[in-house]
């Protein structure tokens, strides 16, 4: 969620104003509501990802709503509920038809751009692949031939592939404007 996403405060339909307030860290300039003092802290976002390890090989998936042509972690939100483990378990299941096995945390990683937080997990996957409609394609690589962006979803799958002992290509992400999920 960007710090754009709310026009009119939620509580009372006040215009919201960037305005100037003493928190515990000092003054603080936030999108708060005049009248009633609402405040949008715009918290990021958890989402999950998934290196997923199927046949030796690492999916990367394409989304449809990419305009990029480039390859990715499987990712999701969070659902209400769930238990991050859980969650990630659910996205690959639903993205790739495929049934998690073993699934280990890399590690936790901020992305800006999008005000997000990244969980990556390592998932070794198996079952037959059938892609949801949010997904157009899929590659299945070698360790040696994968390569990362430098931010993002990138930073975990670098770290998992170092850590089998495979250095990675890193690449420039995509445009800020070219996605809307990590
Ligand atoms: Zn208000």
């Amino acid at each position: 969620m960007t710090d754009t996403a709310f026009t009119y405060c939620p509580a009372c339909a006040t215009a919201l104003r960037r305005i100037a307030q003493v928190e515990d860290g000092g003054p603080k300039e936030r999108l708060r509501c005049p009248a009633c003092g609402w405040t949008h802290w715009n918290n990021p976002t958890p989402v999950l990802a998934a290196v997923i390890q199927y046949r030796d090989r690492i999916l990367l998936a394409r989304n449809a709503a990419w305009k990029h042509k480039m390859y990715a972690l499987v990712t999701g939100f969070m659902e209400a509920g769930e238990t991050p483990e859980d969650g990630i378990r659910r996205e690959i299941k639903e993205e790739t038809n495929l049934d998690t096995v073993e699934l280990n945390l890399i590690g936790v990683w901020d992305f800006q751009r999008m005000n997000q937080v990244i969980i990556a997990y390592h998932a070794l996957a198996r079952g037959e692949v059938m892609l949801s409609p949010e997904l157009v394609d899929y590659k299945l690589l070698p360790y040696d031939e994968v390569k990362c962006w430098s931010a993002g979803t990138g930073q975990a799958l670098a770290k998992w592939l170092r850590g089998r002992g495979y250095e990675p290509e890193m690449l420039d992400a995509p445009r800020p404007d070219a996605d809307r999920t990590p």
